[in-house]
């Protein structure tokens, strides 16, 4: 009786909280009383997801007093900061970091391991967005030969499309091919990315199109990226910018036919010696010309016009081109997010005129971060290592030719990882797991590597904090090495100028994690998210399925 009862007062609960989601509210029968009602869905015209190739979180607090109020300042101060985010995986790589953004996983699940990888079944190299089954659109070159076939799940941009019976689109645009290719997914109505040299175009692949539409060739040739073929100046006076080193130093790179690596940076005059267009990728130009075309794309495909929501996935490389030039620390870092903020303050204000203050919704992030220039660190005393990569094949060969007779076991180094023959080691009656193990003790001895891991200890294993975990997180079974080895923090393993990227390391897992508009509150948080965490976000907030193999956790304290 009494269970009876409460079994009809659950039933009547259920019927309450379930009945007509899209309204808002209703009136209850009895008083007449209104009785908010749980929204279940966010659904704003328009979602934004931006990647900034190689930005570090402290970007957005050392450039601060030079950043204007409608660009960063205004994500902070409008909407959500996750103040301590971070990769949980490695390699911290472009492929891979956008893939985790929008698959909402890691490479273990994703299977972008790294930009390119050593594939075990034909025993070739193979490049994360590549795919020679398609042909360029808008191109006579090879540079539009992508898909997004390597990726093995779904995106948030698939499950937007998916849940709106594909009737919300997708675009995704970026300098850099798998900067597009992966964020717009496997659904993508379109992705762009930019050829430079002597074309100065945008350019598709024929797996989303036979030709480029008309607002693309519209864009082309019109030629308005010709504009940015002028000497890259800073865009305040240079003596403001005392957030960085002085700007004539050993720590940068030169573009060709440069003698000191200082403004001016004289375009016209190095243009040819550089590539043509090629020379704006490394420079604050890419990111603004690349926000010239998103601005055209939500013109051209009528972006955020109805109430399903679209979703317009955008990637700024030039920040990641400029870092390895010139490195964290540069005059050139310093004004390329200057820059940025600029782009992205003129992007916001676009977007409120053409779809309205308050009615799209935004997040912001990198894909990795990036270490300073270990030959700067050096100087300033911080402990640093160098690693002579060449020099590591040649005495892992020494070492299993005494140990085991052949030097032909080891099929490939990449990604600090090693590859090993399992056919060679079957024939040679071992088991894999002692030579693997071997290797991993002799790897341990050298002089910059401070952890060595097995893909023996990756199956057997099931490890849910530290290093271990980090590794676990970038170890994909079918995909990736054998051995996977980490250098040391601030480790030299490439020329002494510019930045790099790629390790377990906080200072290439910490990266910035903005959210902003339509469903998101106000505030900030220094608890720990992860990137897996924004796809899971978005999901909630649109109220679609998770993507196919998420991970992440909705980040609660970010959603109104
Ligand atoms: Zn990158
Ligand atoms: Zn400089
Ligand atoms: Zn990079």
């Amino acid at each position: 009786m009494y269970s009876k009862l409460l079994k009809s007062f659950i039933l009547i609960f259920i019927v309450v909280i379930g009945a007509n989601p899209a309204n808002a509210q209703r009136k209850s029968k009895k008083n007449n009383e209104v009785i908010p009602e749980i929204a279940t869905k966010t659904t704003p015209k328009l979602v934004v997801g931006i990647v900034v190739d190689q930005m570090r979180y402290d970007y957005l607090t050392r450039f601060w007093n030079h950043y204007q109020d409608d660009g960063f300042k205004r994500m902070i101060n409008d909407g959500f900061n996750c103040k301590n985010n971070h990769y949980n995986y490695a390699p911290t790589n472009t492929g891979p970091g956008h893939a985790s953004v929008y698959t909402g996983t890691t490479p273990a699940t994703h299977g972008i391991i790294s930009n390119d990888w050593y594939d075990k079944i034909s025993g070739e190299s193979v490049y994360c967005a590549g795919d020679d089954s398609y042909s360029s659109v808008g191109s006579t070159s090879d540079a539009g030969k992508m898909s997004p076939h390597r990726m093995l799940t779904t995106t948030i941009t698939d499950q937007l499309r998916l849940h709106t019976q594909m009737r919300g689109k997708t675009i995704a645009i970026a300098i850099k091919d798998r900067g597009a290719v992966l964020p717009g997914g496997h659904t993508a109505n379109g992705a762009y990315w930019f050829e430079g040299n002597t074309a100065g175009n945008w350019i598709t692949s024929s797996y989303y199109m036979n030709e480029l539409p008309k607002w693309v060739t519209d864009f082309n040739n019109a030629k308005s990226v010709a504009k940015y073929k002028k000497p890259w100046v800073t865009a305040k006076p240079i003596n403001t910018y005392v957030e960085s080193v002085m700007d004539n130093n050993a720590y940068e790179g030169l573009y060709k036919g440069e003698t000191t690596p200082t403004f001016p940076h004289d375009f016209p005059k190095l243009w040819e010696a550089n590539g043509g267009y090629d020379i704006l990728k490394s420079s604050a130009y890419g990111n603004s010309l690349t926000t010239d075309f998103a601005i055209a794309a939500v013109d051209g495909e009528n972006l955020g016009a109805d109430d399903i929501p679209d979703f317009l996935a955008v990637s700024f490389s030039s920040t990641d081109y400029a870092g390895h030039k010139f490195g964290v620390d540069s005059k050139e870092v310093q004004d390329t997010y200057i820059r940025l903020d600029k782009d992205l303050s003129r992007f916001f204000s676009t977007l409120d005129k053409k779809i309205g203050e308050g009615e799209y919704t935004v997040f912001l992030t990198a894909d990795h971060g990036a270490n300073p220039v270990p030959a700067y660190l050096k100087d300033k005393k911080v402990l640093t290592s160098i690693f002579d990569s060449k020099g590591m094949k040649e005495k892992l060969n020494e070492y299993v030719k005494f140990t085991y007779g052949t030097t032909d076991l080891i099929k490939d180094i990449s990604n600090n990882q090693i590859f090993l023959d399992h056919d060679i080691i079957k024939n040679l009656d071992i088991k894999i797991k002692d030579v693997q193990e071997n290797l991993a003790d002799e790897i341990r001895g050298y002089n910059a590597i401070s952890n060595v891991y097995t893909g023996y200890q990756m199956w057997q294993n099931d490890y849910t904090r530290g290093l271990p975990h980090v590794v676990q997180n970038g170890y994909n079974e079918k995909r990736s090495g054998d051995i996977m080895y980490i250098f040391n923090t601030n480790t030299m393993t490439y020329s002494s100028t510019g930045s790099s990227h790629g390790s377990p390391h906080i200072y290439d897992t910490h990266t910035p994690l903005l959210f902003f508009g339509k469903g998101i509150k106000n505030g900030s948080t220094v608890a720990r998210t992860e990137i897996p965490d924004i796809a899971a976000t978005m999901a909630a907030l649109l109220g679609v399925a998770f993507p196919s193999g998420g991970t992440g956790e909705p980040i609660i304290e970010v959603l109104d």
